[in-house]
């Protein structure tokens, strides 16, 4: 090979970008980010974005040409893997040496009759971006943290609006007692009913109907639950499992040695044989850490060892409530739990250090 060794990073999410922020001046390398939108926005606050609060967007090849890494503004929509070559929807192609495969999730649409067509989704910027505002009476279906963090921020921001949250199970399930009472009670004071035990089978163009069969009523539909995973990485042909979600050994490497996967579209097992959760406190470590796998190879070095461990979970409830949950190394809940404005505060920290990963 001559010239600058090519490492191509697809996707600038928190994950591509942590590991772009880490190969930067790379020595003899060249670091490239590929992805489908011009400007980064904080995932983990677009239950606020979706609330009508106005979250800040950060132009991408501004923020990384600063600091010396290229970026290329278009859709990857195939991987020639024995070319090492991505292909983009405009026509387009970047060559690789090395890629970082970080293209995260996307909501399910298809798990459930009706949600592609009636429910609205918080779960990438342009569904958010292409959303009608939340009108008249609205139900959060999804008990999960993204489910209890838009039901309670649409209620603080639009107290004029009706809002339920329906889950099949309690909202904040694989928490603790504390935790769980927490939500319940804030989301209580913030005026959401919640429904807990009831699953929504289909989505109509007038609200949900459930498993027992009773219609319930409402204007707009908030779909949480189910993230997929986009399907570039099967039709490459790269080993994953059967959500399509990418096959990594320890050090990040999929069933192709040239490619490395990390955050959200991968499937990261740890030495206790857990998977880690699809999370921004997943994607941002173990992404650096794929970087630094990359970068140590680059040098002849040896790869240094995934070390990874959960210390706590951050949920929002509003901009004056939360929870954080602490956790033990094995991702389960300790009685340990800080509510109320405090959590808030650190809440708010997280976040913005976890947008660190865009900042020059
Ligand atoms: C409302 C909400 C709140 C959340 N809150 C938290 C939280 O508090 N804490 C936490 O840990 N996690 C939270 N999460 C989860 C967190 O946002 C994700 O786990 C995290 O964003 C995953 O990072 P990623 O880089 O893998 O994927 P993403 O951040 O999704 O980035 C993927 C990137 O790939 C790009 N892309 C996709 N397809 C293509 C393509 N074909 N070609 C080019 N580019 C492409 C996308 O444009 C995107 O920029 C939240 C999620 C949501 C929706």
């Amino acid at each position: 090979m001559t010239g600058q060794y090519r490492i191509v990073v697809l996707g600038a999410g928190y994950a591509g970008l942590a590991a772009a922020r880490r190969l930067r001046g790379a020595p003899g390398a060249q670091v490239t980010v590929v992805d489908a939108r011009a400007e980064f926005v904080e995932r983990v606050r677009l239950h606020q974005l979706a609330a009508g609060q106005r979250v800040t967007r950060r132009d991408l090849r501004a923020t990384l040409e600063r600091r010396g890494i290229r970026f290329v503004h278009g859709t990857a929509i195939g991987i020639d893997t024995a070319g090492r070559r991505l292909t983009l929807a405009d026509g387009g192609t970047v060559d690789y040496d090395t890629l970082i495969y970080a293209l995260g999730s996307h909501a399910d649409l298809e798990s459930v009759a009706g949600v592609r067509d009636y429910a609205l989704s918080v779960a990438t910027a342009a569904d958010v971006d292409a959303m009608r505002p939340p009108h008249g009476r609205v139900i959060v279906v999804g008990g999960g943290s993204t489910g209890i963090e838009v039901a309670a921020e649409l209620a603080e921001s639009r107290p004029d609006l009706p809002v339920a949250l329906v889950s099949s199970e309690e909202p904040g399930a694989w928490l603790s007692d504390r935790a769980r009472e927490h939500i319940r009670t804030t989301l209580d004071r913030l005026g959401v009913r919640v429904r807990a035990g009831v699953k929504v089978v289909e989505v109509l163009a007038d609200g949900v109907r459930t498993a027992e069969g009773e219609h319930l009523p409402a204007e707009t539909v908030l779909w949480t639950t189910g993230f997929a995973v986009p399907e570039l990485a099967a039709r490459a042909g790269l080993a994953v499992d059967a959500r399509g979600r990418v096959l990594v050994d320890e050090d990040l490497r999929t069933s192709d040695p040239d490619i490395h996967a990390a955050g959200d579209c991968a499937v990261i097992t740890v030495a206790d044989g857990r998977e880690l959760r699809m999370a921004c406190a997943t994607a941002i470590p173990v992404a650096s850490h794929a970087a630094a796998v990359v970068a140590a190879r680059l040098r002849g070095a040896q790869p240094p060892a995934l070390r990874f461990r959960y210390h706590f979970q951050c949920l929002s409830l509003g901009r004056r409530d939360g929870v954080i949950q602490f956790l033990r190394p094995d991702d389960t809940p300790t009685p340990r739990v800080l509510t109320g404005r405090p959590a808030a505060w650190v809440k708010e920290g997280i976040v913005r250090g976890a947008a660190r990963v865009v900042r020059p």
